[in-house]
């Protein structure tokens, strides 16, 4: 189901680049979901994960590890956590990564699957993430993978120059997927494809009596 899944909703969408299909290879998503949705692991939909919250549908979590160009010595922030899904992938394929999830319960379970399938290259915290993690700064990469109304202005300040940063950024129900880069002249941006993801919540983000 794997295979079929790389196949017909990632690479036929158009994400070839190798090492992030080979990551998409490695990384056993039915250990990522819970029990009730596993027979769904591979379908072409985000899954509930329990307190309100989604794990992104395949494509768009491969179509954002492809925009965040890793070669292997990065260091990454991620805004979300989750089920921890992307944090494995991004695990596979950047030096270091750094995962803020606001969710206790979420940030924990993620970390036992993450330990338990051996990565040793990540490290979860539960915070708002959009005031990012100062402590590790600044990021190569940062990807958010919650639906932002603006940009996080301490987001950008933790991206190191050069860095690039993945953010979906709208309203409640619709958001673009953002690929910002920062440079020495100021900051380049460009939508990659509409998308839908739960909201980003916190200083920076919606409030939550706004969701
Ligand atoms: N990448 C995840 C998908 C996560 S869904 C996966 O692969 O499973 C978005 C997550 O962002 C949710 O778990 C939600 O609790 C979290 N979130 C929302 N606002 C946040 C914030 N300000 N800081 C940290 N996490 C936040």
């Amino acid at each position: 189901m794997r295979e079929a899944m790389i196949r017909k909703q990632i690479i036929a969408r158009g994400i070839k680049e190798k090492r992030v299909v080979e990551a998409f290879r490695r990384v056993e998503r039915e250990r990522f979901v819970p029990p009730e949705v596993r027979e769904q692991a591979y379908e072409d939909f985000p899954l509930a994960i329990g307190e309100e919250q989604t794990i992104s549908q395949p494509y768009i979590a491969a179509l954002m590890t492809q925009c965040l160009e890793l070669r292997g010595e990065e260091k990454v922030l991620e805004i979300g956590t989750g089920s921890g899904y992307q944090t494995a992938i991004l695990a596979e394929l950047a030096r270091e990564v750094y995962s803020v999830e606001r969710i206790a319960s979420l940030a924990q379970r993620a970390k036992t699957v993450l330990d338990e399938l051996g990565y040793t290259n990540v490290k979860i915290r539960v915070a708002n993430g959009t005031l990012g993690w100062e402590e590790y700064s600044p990021y190569d990469r940062i990807l958010v993978t919650a639906g932002a109304k603006e940009l996080p202005k301490p987001l950008l300040d933790q991206l190191a120059e050069g860095g690039v940063m993945v953010i979906p950024v709208g309203d409640l129900l619709s958001q673009r997927l953002e690929v910002i880069r920062k440079k020495k002249t100021g900051i380049e941006s460009r939508t990659v494809e509409r998308c839908i993801f739960v909201p980003l919540i916190g200083a920076y983000g919606w409030k939550e009596r706004e969701k």
